[in-house]
C-alpha cells in the first residue's frame, strides 16, 4: 500500500506544480500586456518628520489591478518583472508617471521636500535604462521635490563595483539613495561606509513587535546609533503604533513612514495632505 500511497502523493505533487506554472504562465503573459499598456497605477505613501513637524517626503509605489484577479501585490509582480525583463518598462513608467504627476498637482520642492522611488536590482544596472531616467530627471529639477532611489542590500551586494559606479553617477545628477529595508540582508559596516548613501531605512520586521520584542528594540537602537556614526538620514517603515513612534522618537529616529501615520494614497489626496499639513514648509537644505 505504501507503494501506492507514494505514487498518488507524487501524482497531487505534478498537478499541484502544473497548476502552478501554468497561473505563473499565465500571470506573465498579463504582466507583459500590463507593460504594453501601461496600465499600471501609482500611490504614494508621505513619511513624517518629528523635528520638522511636516512631510518631509513620500514613497512611490506601483499598483496593479489584474483586469481578472483584482490587485495584484507589487511583491508579487515586481520580482516576475525582473525575471522577464520587463523591469526597466515598469522603472521608467515610474519615474515618468511619478514626475508628471508632481508637476500637474503642482507639488515642488517647497510642497514635499523629497520624493523616493523604489530601484530593483536589475534596473540599476542597466545602462540605457539609466540614460533615459537621466533625462528624465534633468528637466526642471528646481521645481520637483529632490528624488531618492531606493536600493536594498542584495542589489548592491550582488555586484559592488558596477553599483558604485551606478550611484556615482546618479548622484553627480543631485540624485540620492536610501538602503530599503535595512537589517534584513548581510550588508557589513565596510560596504556600508563605501556606498554613497544618504539613508537607511529600517525594515518594517524589526519595527511590528515594538515594543512586545526586546530583540528587535535592541536592533532598531543599534541600527539608529550606527547611522548617526555614519551620518546618514533614517527612516522607519511600517510604523504602525503610538507606541512605536514614541519608542522610535526616543531613540532619535526623526523620519517615519507607516499606517500610524498615512496609507499609500493617490496623488489627488497627497496633494489635500501637503496643503493641510504642510503649508509652513522650508526648503530643503
Ligand atoms: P518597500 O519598498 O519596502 O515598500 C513598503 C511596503 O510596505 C509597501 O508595500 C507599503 O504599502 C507597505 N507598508 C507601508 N506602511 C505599512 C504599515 O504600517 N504596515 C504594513 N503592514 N505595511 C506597510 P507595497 O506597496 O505592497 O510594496 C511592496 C514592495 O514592492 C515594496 O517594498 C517594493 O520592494 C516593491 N515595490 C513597490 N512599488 C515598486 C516600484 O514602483 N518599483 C519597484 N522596483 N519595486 C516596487
Ligand atoms: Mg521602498
Ligand atoms: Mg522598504
Ligand atoms: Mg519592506
Amino acid at each position: 500500500h505504501a507503494k501506492t500511497h507514494g505514487r498518488d502523493q507524487h501524482a497531487v505533487f505534478n498537478e499541484d506544480l502544473k497548476f502552478r506554472l501554468m497561473e505563473r504562465l499565465a500571470l506573465t503573459k498579463d504582466l507583459k500586456q500590463a507593460c504594453d499598456d501601461l496600465s499600471f497605477e501609482l500611490v504614494y505613501q508621505p513619511q513624517w518628520n518629528m523635528e520638522r513637524d511636516l512631510w518631509i517626503g513620500a514613497e512611490v509605489l506601483i499598483r496593479w489591478h489584474h483586469p481578472k484577479r483584482g490587485y495584484v501585490s507589487p511583491a508579487e509582480f515586481i520580482p516576475l518583472a525582473e525575471e522577464q525583463g520587463l523591469i526597466s518598462v515598469i522603472t521608467e513608467f515610474v519615474l515618468t508617471r511619478a514626475l508628471e504627476e508632481m508637476r500637474q498637482a503642482g507639488i515642488g520642492h517647497l510642497q514635499l521636500p523629497r520624493l523616493s522611488i523604489n530601484l530593483s536590482r536589475k534596473a540599476l544596472l542597466d545602462q540605457h535604462l539609466m540614460q533615459r531616467l537621466f533625462d528624465r530627471a534633468r528637466s526642471k529639477p528646481e521645481q520637483r521635490p529632490a528624488l531618492i532611489l531606493e536600493i536594498t542590500e542584495t542589489a548592491a551586494m550582488e555586484n559592488l563595483q558596477a553599483t558604485l559606479a551606478a550611484m556615482e553617477a546618479w548622484r553627480q545628477q543631485g540624485i540620492a539613495f536610501s538602503m530599503d529595508d535595512f537589517g534584513t540582508g548581510y550588508s557589513s559596516l565596510a560596504m556600508l561606509k563605501q556606498l554613497p548613501l544618504s539613508e537607511l531605512k529600517i525594515d518594517r520586521s524589526f519595527i511590528q513587535d515594538i515594543p512586545q520584542d526586546r530583540n528587535d528594540e535592541v536592533i532598531t537602537q543599534t541600527i539608529l546609533a550606527m547611522a548617526r556614526v555614519l551620518s546618514l538620514d533614517v527612516v522607519a517603515e511600517g510604523v504602525e503604533t503610538a507606541d512605536q513612534a514614541a519608542f522610535l522618537t526616543q531613540f532619535g529616529c526623526a523620519t517615519m513612514q507607516g499606517y500610524y501615520f498615512a496609507k499609500p494614497m493617490p496623488i489627488g489626496e497627497l496633494k489635500a495632505l501637503l496643503e493641510k499639513d504642510n503649508a509652513t514648509a522650508q526648503p530643503y537644505r
